[in-house]
């Protein structure tokens, strides 16, 4: 078979050589050591957490390197492709700290465009390129032609897809598919003229030569030291429309882009001897690849299984909507995908998580577990460390766009709203009440008349309710700093019989009718309506002296 004439006639119109096309994207001038990483997203809907993770990966192992980390659109599934993903894509990423040096971005009209010389990086706009590196193939004989209607292509696709997905048993899937590959090697060149010149759609496919018995050794820096099957399977490089499978994008983008690290989610795992065998015969160096772990939830069960698309916590857009600030997502990804971060952290305790030496040894082989109670904990603590301002800002923000009613409570008087989370914030030990901006609603809503909702819980034990709410009432003071305040407090306990020393009291809590703490519960109860709530003198005293006596009276009546 004459391969040069067959190049000829399946790519008329490509008159660039690989050469020429290399010409154009030379190699990079970077620092030693430097790495190149790239997000090569399908935009088809939201971002999901897991793909927040291989991004956050290679945005800080190329920015920790002094490399280059790029965004390249992978739309060569035109089906599949949704209207304004990639300009989501890219807005959500940007809040949660993920900036590309390099790729596809959004220009001042909000349209992707490219920024960088390495592009176009938007695969769609890359047709010519790879029908070069596939005219080349072809002229060498390790890729030919197989005219297929499109029909029987999308069966097939599908197939192959479901199985690469799924299958572990990479000699099985072998065999069964060797007889109808050897059949579709057994043609002629006037075979092909004739269904060109009918105009026959014909997709291209990689002529394997790997024997399946045989390994390749592969260090996956994630996975560690692979042994894996040559591959036998004539794979599909082009599709009749001339757009490429994932497989040759891969190798040709990442080539010709200069990619050093791929990192990608470990579901591309079986196809690697696939990669391997190309990198190969195109003659391109085959970079590191770092395949990641899914990340996992527990079902009802307890069971691990796949965080899914449908899953609370799997659409980015949702932890905006439940109030969660991008920084405690940030930081709770950190520790997930590094064991060492939490230690770091807490010796860094002012440091920003991007201060944190992240290394890929640390990373977790077999998949991380999602869970919200960790998430929250992360979140609490970043938001202990922002200033009252800070916070008040950011629960005004949030809440006049998914909660306006209280948002135009918080924004009509900032000063009051920031003096509420002004209490416990700054010391050492900060209080941890919010997890999310969601949070703040309960957590000080009573400070707001039209939300103080009462349940009055009072303690069991305290029969004294009414002269506790009275008692207080006569000799209450805004003026009192906090000791005195609880001197009145303890005070007035030991008037009604309630031990004002704890201690005293555990020793022969018989001998009183309760403690100080009953006393103060009381008085927490009836002026903020809840037993949980922040230092009750400070809580006083921004309430105010009327607002305060108004409660305490308002409070007798028991529910
Ligand atoms: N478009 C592929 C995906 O979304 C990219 C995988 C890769 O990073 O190479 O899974």
């Amino acid at each position: 078979m004459d391969y040069q004439l067959l190049a000829e006639l399946l790519f008329p119109q490509i008159t660039d050589t690989p050469a020429d096309v290399e010409a154009r994207y030379p190699a990079r001038q970077l620092p030693e050591g430097a790495k190149v990483t790239r997000f090569a997203p399908s935009p088809t809907g939201f971002v999901h957490f897991g793909g927040l993770f291989p991004s956050t990966v290679g945005e800080r192992l190329a920015h920790q390197s002094s490399g280059v980390f790029y965004l390249r659109i992978e739309d060569t599934d035109a089906k599949r492709e949704v209207e304004g993903a990639a300009e989501g894509l890219i807005k959500t990423l940007a809040k949660y700290g993920i900036s590309f040096d390099e790729g596809a971005v959004l220009d001042a009209e909000g349209n992707i465009a490219d920024r960088g010389d390495y592009g176009p990086y938007k695969q769609s706009k890359r047709g010519p390129i790879y029908r070069t590196y596939a005219k080349k193939l072809v002229a060498e004989g390790k890729a030919y032609p197989c005219f297929t209607t499109e029909e029987e292509l999308d069966e097939l696709q599908a197939v192959n897809k479901k199985e690469e997905i799924k299958n572990t048993d990479w000699q099985a899937q072998a065999e069964s598919r060797r007889a109808e590959m050897l059949e579709r090697r057994n043609f002629t060149l006037e075979e092909v003229k004739d269904h060109l010149a009918k105009g026959h759609p014909f997709v291209v496919r990689l002529l394997a030569n790997g024997d399946p018995d045989k390994k390749v050794r592969i260090t996956d820096l994630v996975k560690g030291n692979l042994e894996i099957p040559e591959n036998d399977e004539d794979f599909v490089l082009l599709k009749s429309d001339g757009i490429p499978t994932y497989h040759f994008a891969h190798a040709v983008d990442d080539h010709l882009m200069g990619t050093t690290h791929v990192i990608r989610g470990e579901e591309w795992l079986p196809s690697l001897p696939k990669h391997i065998q190309l990198f190969g015969y195109l003659g391109f160096k085959l970079p590191k690849y770092m395949h990641i772990a899914q990340i996992m939830k527990l079902d009802e069960d307890g069971n691990k299984k796949k965080l899914s698309k449908r899953d609370m916590g799997a659409n980015m857009d949702d932890y905006t909507s439940m109030g969660y600030c991008p920084e405690a997502v940030c930081e709770y990804i950190m520790t997930l995908l590094n064991s060492n971060y939490e230690e770091w952290h807490a010796q860094n305790p002012d440091k920003p998580y991007t201060d944190f030496p992240f290394s890929i040894k640390k990373m977790s082989v077999s998949g991380c577990l999602f869970d919200f109670g960790k998430l929250n904990d992360v979140s609490k603590n970043v938001i202990s460390r922002m200033s009252a301002s800070e916070v008040t800002q950011k629960v005004t923000d949030w809440a006049l766009e998914f909660d306006p009613e209280f948002g135009k409570l918080l924004a009509s008087d900032a000063a009051y709203a920031e003096s509420i989370f002004a209490i416990g914030r700054g010391g050492k030990k900060p209080r941890k009440d919010l997890a999310t901006w969601a949070d703040a609603k309960p957590y000080m809503g009573f400070f707001y008349d039209g939300l103080f909702a009462p349940e009055y819980c009072y303690p069991e034990n305290v029969s004294d309710v009414e002269a506790i709410l009275d008692g207080f009432a006569k000799v209450y003071s805004a003026d009192d700093d906090s000791t005195a305040w609880f001197e009145k407090v303890k005070e007035l306990g030991l008037s009604l019989g309630y031990c004002a020393d704890m201690k005293a009291y555990k020793n022969d809590p018989s001998a009183w009718k309760g403690s100080v703490a009953d006393v103060s519960m009381v008085l927490r109860v009836a002026v903020t309506g809840k037993q949980n709530a922040p230092d009750l003198c400070e809580v006083m005293k921004i309430l105010g002296t009327e607002r305060v006596l108004e409660r305490l009276e308002k409070g007798k009546v028991r529910k």
